[in-house]
Parts: C-alpha cells; structure tokens; sequence
C-alpha cells in the first residue's frame, strides 16, 4: 500500500476527470492536496468536498498557459502546506479537429500553450522548489496521442509527444538530485472530456477505439490516478524518464 503521509501532493487540471480522481487518490493515501484548475470554483468546489471528508486540501485557479498564474500556484501550494512532494502536471485540453491544412494558428496555439509549454512552464517552477528541497517526483500527462498520430488531431498529438521530450530531459538533469520525472499515457479514459467529445459528433470514433482496445473497454479515471500515485511513491524509486501506458493494451498493436 502506497503511502503519502505527511506529504505534498500538487495536481493541475483537478477540477474533473484523471485530475479529480488522482487528486482524490492522493488525499486518500494521505497527501496534502492542492487541486489547481483554470475553473478556480470548481476547483475550491473539489478541496471543500475533500476537507469535509477529513482531508488536506487546497483549491488554486491556475491557468497554466500563464507564466504568473503556475508560479503563484507552486507559491500558495508551499505556502498552504510547508513542502512539494509530488506534481502531476495533468491539464490539458483537445484540438478542434481540422486537417494540418486547415488547422489556424490560433488553435495551434490554444492547445500548444496548455498541453505543451503548460507542462514546462508547471515543471520549470515545480522543480525550482524541488531542487532546492532536494527531493521530488513529477508525472506529467501525455496520452496515447504522445504515442501514435491522428488525423485531424496534430496540435494536440504534437504537444502530447513533445511532453516526452520535455519529461526525458528533465530526468536526464535531475537524476542525481533524487528528483524523478516520468509521463503517464491514458488510453481511452471515460471522463467529461470524452463525454465533450460525443456530445460533438464522435460518438461512432469512440465507439470503433474501444473494438481496437485488447480489452475491449475504455479506463476508468482511478485507474490512472494509481499509475500516477505509483510514479510518484518510493514504491517506484528507480523509475525516470519513462511514459507508462495504462490503456487497456490499446498502444501494443
Ligand atoms: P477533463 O476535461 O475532464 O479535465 C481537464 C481539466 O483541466 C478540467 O477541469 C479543465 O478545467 C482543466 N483545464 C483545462 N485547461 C486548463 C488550463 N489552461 N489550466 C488549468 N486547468 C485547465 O479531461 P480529462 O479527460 O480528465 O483529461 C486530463 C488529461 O488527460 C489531459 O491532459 C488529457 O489530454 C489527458 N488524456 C485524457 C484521455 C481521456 O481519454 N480522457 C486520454 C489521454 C490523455
């Protein structure tokens, strides 16, 4: 069993979906828990419910496409609890699907800047605490569009690949600083932004990835919060650098 006691746990995007749910899982195996989101309701919504429960927690409005807005919530997080365990690095959001031919710069640049230079600009202030603290674990959230392409998805896909990029070479620099950097890749995962994504006529897409999942269904948010809480644990102490999977075997075909 997998123990945060007396740790501090920061997750972005935790206001729904993987971000709640590993939010959760870590208020359960003991953490102090920021819970920041760009829905700064939502996400205070989420810490109140967890600190009625017995809980640590702590409710942030963080854009991560914002340079202020991430440092400041690695500030409140330390403030609030004394230290910085653990981050998942969990935001992101979906491209509107075009063809690269007809994608506009402006959506390139929506998804870039929370999916990619999110993730750096959240490690970039993470590990300045962590390196001073002199321990740390990261987990940032890729996909399985880090993994393989799509059509009519490349700025989301080519910022899930580029979190890879960003992941090893944090590793690399941290490796004897007992700081590890690792990436999760969800497969299909039922969460409100799949719900979003049917809701927006891709019900039939949907339905066809689970025929060409090996296991024939899609993940449960809680099944990635326990790749995430494993990553961040001693339990995976000489892990870095790497991207797990957790997709139901969907990446192996
Ligand atoms: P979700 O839409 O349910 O939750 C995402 C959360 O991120 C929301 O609360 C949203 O408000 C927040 N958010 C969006 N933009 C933000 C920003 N700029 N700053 C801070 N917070 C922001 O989505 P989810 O399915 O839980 O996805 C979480 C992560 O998992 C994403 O990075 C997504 O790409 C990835 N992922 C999801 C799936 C899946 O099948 N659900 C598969 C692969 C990867």
């Amino acid at each position: 069993n997998i123990s945060f006691e007396n740790q501090v746990a920061l997750v972005t995007g935790a206001a729904s979906g993987i971000g709640l749910a590993t939010a959760k899982a870590f208020a359960q195996a003991g953490a102090a828990v920021a819970l920041a989101d760009v829905n700064g309701e939502a996400a205070r919504t989420a810490a109140d419910e967890l600190k009625a429960a017995g809980f640590q927690a702590v409710g942030i409005r963080c854009d991560v496409s914002d340079m202020n807005d991430v440092e400041a919530m690695v500030k409140q997080t330390v403030s609030a609890f004394g230290r910085l365990d653990a981050a998942f690095n969990n935001a992101g959001i979906q491209n509107i699907l075009a063809e690269t031919a007809d994608t506009t710069a402006e959506d390139f640049d929506r998804v870039t800047s929370v999916n990619y230079r999110g993730v750096w600009a959240c490690m970039k202030h993470e590990l300045q605490y962590m390196r001073q603290q002199g321990s740390g674990a990261i987990v940032n959230c890729s996909s399985l569009g880090g993994l393989v392409g799509a059509a009519e998805r490349a700025s989301y896909h080519g910022a899930k690949h580029g979190i890879h990029g960003l992941t090893k070479s944090a590793a690399l620099e941290y490796a004897t600083r007992n700081i590890r950097v690792n990436a999760v890749c969800p497969g299909l995962i039922w969460t409100p932004m799949v719900e979003q994504m049917i809701a927006n006529g891709q019900k039939q897409a949907m339905e066809s990835m689970v025929d060409f999942i090996p296991m024939r269904r899609h993940g449960r948010a809680e099944e990635i919060a326990n790749a995430v809480l494993w990553l961040c644990s001693s339990a995976s102490s000489y892990v870095t650098g790497q991207a797990i999977s957790v997709d139901g075997g969907y990446v192996m075909r």
